[in-house]
Formats: structure tokens, C-alpha cells, sequence
């Protein structure tokens, strides 16, 4: 079976900048992530980064990704238009799966692909329990009915997402606040799952369910063979009888 092509985009911005996310992450979230996701020997893992050439993601290497991961904060504004209509543009038809991470609520990919300003309410990092409630689903696979983050942001509802058309996680939080914390969502013919934990200061992605999610989610989100070509656009109908089906 073909491996799954994996990128890992960041931002890269904190890690440089603040000792306490540097102490966690010193070589980036990105780099840490791709050190779990390579253990799995049916993905091929890739790093990208805002501050690097065509912001990380030149044509030849977006064309060559089946699943893009998402993480950043500080610098949103500063991805180019042009780069977010490439990627919804991949995800609509079917070539790729998307899974923003944490701060990615506010991202411009997330804002165009799911059609939402992705506001949420915050506060104080503070305790969280994630529970598991579709323990069928894929993404949930080997995830017990709910673990435990000893510090996280709070990320709280109302949270200004579109309705998921599946919800996976809910998150409690020490203070009583409650959170659509991994959902999913199709949007055209490709996949996106959207996952809350993922802090820069806190530990989030050192926790051994979340790299389980993370890796669940690759799986789940890579594209269809569909078999045929899905366009951006509405095409014609071409009429088919059913021998050819059949043939
Ligand atoms: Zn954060």
C-alpha cells in the first residue's frame, strides 16, 4: 500500500522566541511531532515551516501531500491568500486531508475551508479531561473513554464552528468549561479534523493519547482513490448507461 505523504506545517514562531516552549519543543512542534509519526512505517513525514521558501509549502511539495497537518498562532496574517486557495482549493477536491491543530482555529486555511471567523473563548491554562464520545470511530481507536491533560489552555464554547458532522471529543476543564474538542467535518470531497489540545508551553503532544488521535487522524483523513476526477466547479453531466457501468 502507497505511504501516506505527511506534512507538517508551523509557524515556528514561539519556539524561537520563548524559553518555556523552548525547553518542550527546541527543535519546533513540528519536529516533534514528525519524531512520533515516524515510527509508522505506512507514513512519509515531512516538515514545513512558515519562515522557510514559498512559506513552506512550494507547489512540487503541497502537490505531493495527502494529509496537512497545521499548527499556528502568532502569524496567522502573514500566510498568503494565494497559499490558503491552493490548500482549499486540494482539500475540496478530494487530493488531501486537512487537521488544524490547537491555535489553527484562527487560521486563514481553517477560515476558508470550513466557511467560519473559528472564535472561541479562553482563559487560564489549567486542567483538562478529554472524552472519548464516538469510541466507534476511527479516529478513536485505541483511545480509553477519556484521559486526563495536567495542563492546557482553556479553549472553551461557544466555539464558532459549523456543526461537525461528526464530534469525537468533548473537553472538561477544571474551571466547568466545556469544549467541541475533536470534530470533523467534509468539505467537498476531502477530510478535515480539527483537534484542541496542543499549547505551545503546555505538554500536550508528549501525551500518549494525543499522538494516538494525531496518528488516527492521518489515516483517516488521506484521500480517497476516488477513482475519477473531482473538479473545483460544477462539471456537466455526462450521461452513462448502465452497460457501461456494468462493463
Ligand atoms: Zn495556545
Amino acid at each position: 500500500m502507497k505511504k501516506i505523504n505527511v506534512t507538517i506545517w508551523n509557524e515556528f514562531r514561539h519556539e524561537k522566541t520563548e524559553d518555556a516552549v523552548k525547553a518542550l519543543y527546541p527543535d519546533g512542534i513540528h519536529a516533534f511531532i514528525k519524531g512520533f509519526l515516524d515510527a509508522n512505517e505506512d507514513m512519509n513525514v515531512r516538515t514545513a515551516c512558515l519562515d522557510d521558501p514559498d512559506q513552506g509549502l512550494p507547489d512540487a511539495l503541497l502537490e505531493d501531500t495527502d494529509v496537512l497537518l497545521w499548527w499556528g498562532h502568532m502569524a496567522h496574517r502573514e500566510v498568503s491568500d494565494a497559499l490558503v486557495e491552493k490548500i482549499r482549493k486540494r482539500v475540496f477536491t478530494g487530493k488531501m486531508g486537512f487537521i488544524p491543530l490547537h491555535s489553527a482555529h484562527k487560521s486563514k486555511p481553517f477560515a476558508a475551508i470550513l466557511g467560519t471567523n473559528g472564535n472561541l473563548s479562553w482563559g487560564r491554562d489549567q486542567k483538562e479531561i478529554i472524552w472519548n464520545m464516538l469510541p466507534a470511530h476511527e479516529i478513536a481507536a485505541g483511545i480509553p473513554d477519556h484521559f486526563l491533560l495536567e495542563l492546557e489552555e482553556l479553549y472553551s464554547e461557544p466555539f464558532f464552528i459549523p456543526q461537525p458532522d461528526e464530534l469525537i471529543f468533548g473537553g472538561w476543564f477544571e474551571d466547568g468549561h466545556i469544549m467541541r474538542s475533536g470534530a470533523t467535518f467534509y468539505r467537498g470531497a476531502g477530510k478535515v479534523f480539527y483537534f484542541q489540545p496542543g499549547h505551545e508551553s503546555c505538554r500536550a503532544y508528549y501525551h500518549p493519547c494525543v499522538q494516538r488521535i494525531i496518528t488516527n487522524a492521518i489515516r483517516w483523513a488521506r484521500p480517497n482513490d476516488f477513482g475519477f476526477a473531482i473538479e473545483d466547479a460544477c462539471p456537466h453531466v455526462t450521461w452513462k448507461t448502465t452497460d457501461e457501468f456494468d462493463a
